[in-house]
């Protein structure tokens, strides 16, 4: 049964939908209501009605632990080796943020994915693992470095200027030239480190018009897993986490200038990755991945053959 599952499970996307509590803030837009299945969910307004199929649906009720026993096999496959990736995509307001970082009594797949791999790894005897952490936000085609040591590098004006290159190995492997890389060697360090980069981001954009939400903000962990056996070369594994921008239309938010340069770089990049997953899910043909920095940056963690990946996708 265990392995049918994880058979079922290797080389694929899984796309999950979560639906957040109703809010007092909320609109009211909804007069009939939607249907929650386990696996799909139905919208009726006017006359139409759609169906969205998921491989789950988490209710409102879903707590982050629910959510996050989920994204446990995928750390797992991180550990053995394979590039992974786990995204939040879904408009502003939906919880992506909520799900990925949490609050200080909830906390969200980030910290819970950290907390498990120190655990995992603690309790491998048959290799010994270092961890080491980066975290980037890519806005309007830019990449800004958010653990840099000079604060320079770090601002927001800085962004056009932090000149951080994506490069392709021979092997297909993405590295990004001159992104910091912090060594974790415990949960609490990575803890810290994940709350500074939060903070560098979260800080920097309050002048910027809440322009957070037109940006994607990219954590990445770095597995080196040495085995017990002399002479075997270490492996090298990466897990991205990533909070997405808003999948707002444009049409919607009725912006202009800047934030409508800003919306269209976000639906350029969402609707590149878009087509990666397309790709993938097809397994064949050409993937698009040069189509966005997004997508050059999480090309050998999309697409790798026998590679697990996960879309944890908002609603
Ligand atoms: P996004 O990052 O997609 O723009 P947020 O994560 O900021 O959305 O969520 C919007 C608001 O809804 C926040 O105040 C957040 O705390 C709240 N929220 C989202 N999901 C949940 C949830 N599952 N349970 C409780 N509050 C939630
Ligand atoms: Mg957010």
């Amino acid at each position: 049964e265990a392995l049918n599952k994880i058979l079922d499970i290797k080389g694929t996307i899984r796309v999950f939908c979560r639906v957040r509590p109703f809010q007092l803030t909320d609109k009211k837009i909804i007069h009939e209501p939607i249907s929650v299945g386990s696996e799909k969910v139905v919208v009726r307004s006017g006359g139409s009605r759609k169906e969205f199929g998921f491989d789950k649906v988490f209710p409102q009720e879903a707590s982050q632990e629910d959510v996050f026993v989920e994204a446990e096999p995928i750390l797992k496959s991180a550990l053995d080796g394979y590039n992974v990736c786990i995204l939040a995509y879904g408009q502003t307001g939906t919880g992506k943020t909520f799900t990925m970082d949490g609050t200080n009594d909830q906390p969200g797949i980030v910290l819970r994915a950290l907390k498990e791999l120190f655990l995992q790894a603690s309790l491998d005897n048959s290799a010994s693992f270092t961890f080491s952490m980066s975290m980037l936000e890519v806005y309007m085609g830019n990449l800004r470095d958010l653990l840099a040591p000079k604060p320079s590098c770090r601002s927001y004006e800085a962004i056009s200027r932090c000149n951080l290159n994506i490069q392709t190995d021979p092997k297909g492997l993405v590295e990004i030239e001159g992104l910091t890389e912090v060594q974790i060697p415990d949960f609490a360090k990575a803890s810290w480190w994940y709350t500074k980069g939060r903070r560098v981001r979260s800080t920097s954009w309050t002048s910027v018009n809440e322009a957070s939400s037109r940006s994607h903000c990219l954590t990445r962990i770095t597995i080196f897993r040495r085995g017990n056996v002399t002479g075997v070369e270490e492996e090298v594994s990466k897990l991205w986490m990533v909070d997405l921008g808003g999948s707002e239309r444009l049409l919607k938010t009725g912006a202009t200038g800047l934030t409508l340069d800003e919306g269209r770089a976000i639906n350029l990049s969402l609707s590149a990755l878009a087509d990666v997953i397309a790709a993938l899910r097809r397994k064949r043909g050409h993937v698009p991945y040069r189509n966005s920095k997004l997508t050059q940056i999480l090309k050998d963690s999309l697409g790798r053959v026998l590679q697990l990946s996960s879309l944890v996708m908002v609603y």
